[in-house]
């Protein structure tokens, strides 16, 4: 290959800035011409690439969000749309795209490559860790560190105050973040999508804490939880316990913002690089992942369909360590 893409889609999360750097800086080493494409696959139809060298990509490694800028590309998913995206990448030469992004943006990957033939490679940026094929994907660890730091905070005032708080953290259907920033905050219940929950053992869990002379708790709950609404959880507990003092925070998007933590960055330097070396050993259809420290190769295909486990082991530990 000697002309590459690169692109951001979806949702951001901090370290994408780092893996758009390690694709530029990687392709820039093995004398391949790198293209930005600015907001996603939006850039592809509207034709709105910048060719990007090493020095493109300065002082980025710090920085969340992404410098390509994201977007959501209703376009894209139109026949039509690829269309006008393939032509933009014939214009140019360029034979091979690396998109960084979730499983939405792995989809349309997957299609525009079947469609045209172009190779493309995915790299997992999303704070939600829902893609198969790499034990994390960029961003979630600096979501969870915010999370804990945010969970941290609150607990001060749960327990100055003797106060229930229900917090939810992000992940849409995975409990990851909640489950790891529960068990780091030392929530009394984690509540996520992949557990069968009730109100019943919700309450017979604050009845066990009562008893065992705890006068503050947090319950951290997964957005994608399935027992209904925070809200609807606080309402169902002050109903059930009527002198508890609870409160909801739904902590939101500081879970998507801010400089990535370290691991993040280097796990983007990982696949960035793995990216690039996966498109000149004529990989495509692929996404670049990590899995026990080693660099591997997992058709997108498989990366959209299968799911990371939840470590059931951890469910244990936290309703253990909680009381
Ligand atoms: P994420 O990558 O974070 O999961 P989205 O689900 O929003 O985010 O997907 C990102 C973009 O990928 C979409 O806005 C769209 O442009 C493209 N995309 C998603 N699904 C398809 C599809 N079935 N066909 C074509 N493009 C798609």
């Amino acid at each position: 290959i000697s002309k590459i893409g690169v692109l951001t889609s979806g949702g951001d999360s901090p370290g994408m800035n780092a893996a758009i750097r390690a694709v530029v800086r990687t392709a820039n080493h093995y004398n391949i011409e790198c293209y930005g494409i600015r907001e996603g696959y939006n850039g592809l139809i509207h034709d709105d690439f910048t060719r990007m060298g090493p020095r493109s990509v300065k002082n980025i490694i710090t920085e969340g969000g992404t410098i390509l800028k994201s977007a959501r590309s209703l376009e894209f998913k139109t026949t039509e749309g690829r269309k006008k995206a393939y032509e933009n990448l014939v214009k140019r030469g360029i034979d091979a795209l690396v998109c960084i992004g979730g499983d939405g943006t792995f989809r349309g990957a997957k299609i525009f490559s079947e469609e045209y033939g172009i190779r493309v490679i995915g790299i997992p940026g999303t704070i939600d860790n829902d893609i198969f094929g790499t034990d994390n994907t960029i961003g979630y660890d600096t979501a969870l560190n915010t999370a804990m730091d945010a969970i941290d905070k609150i607990r001060d005032t749960a327990t100055s105050h003797n106060r229930v708080f229900f917090v939810e953290v992000m992940g849409r259907d995975a409990g990851f973040i909640a489950l790891n920033s529960g068990i780091a905050t030392g929530a009394l219940d984690i509540l996520i999508p992949e557990k069968k929950d009730s109100i019943e053992e919700l309450f017979a869990t604050f009845e066990k804490a009562e008893k065992a002379g705890k006068s503050s708790s947090i319950v951290v709950v997964a957005e994608g939880e399935q027992l209904g609404s925070i809200y609807d959880l606080a309402k169902a507990t002050k109903n059930g316990f009527p002198d508890y003092d609870i409160r909801v925070v739904v902590l939101g998007h500081i879970q998507r913002g801010g400089s990535p933590s370290c691991a993040d960055r280097v796990l983007a330097s990982q696949l960035g690089y793995g990216a690039v070396i996966g498109l000149m050993e004529g990989q495509t259809k692929v996404m670049a992942g990590m899995q026990s420290n080693k660099l591997v190769y997992t058709p997108i295909e498989e990366a959209i369909k299968k799911h990371n486990e939840i470590d059931k082991n951890l469910l244990t530990i936290s309703e253990i360590l909680a009381i």
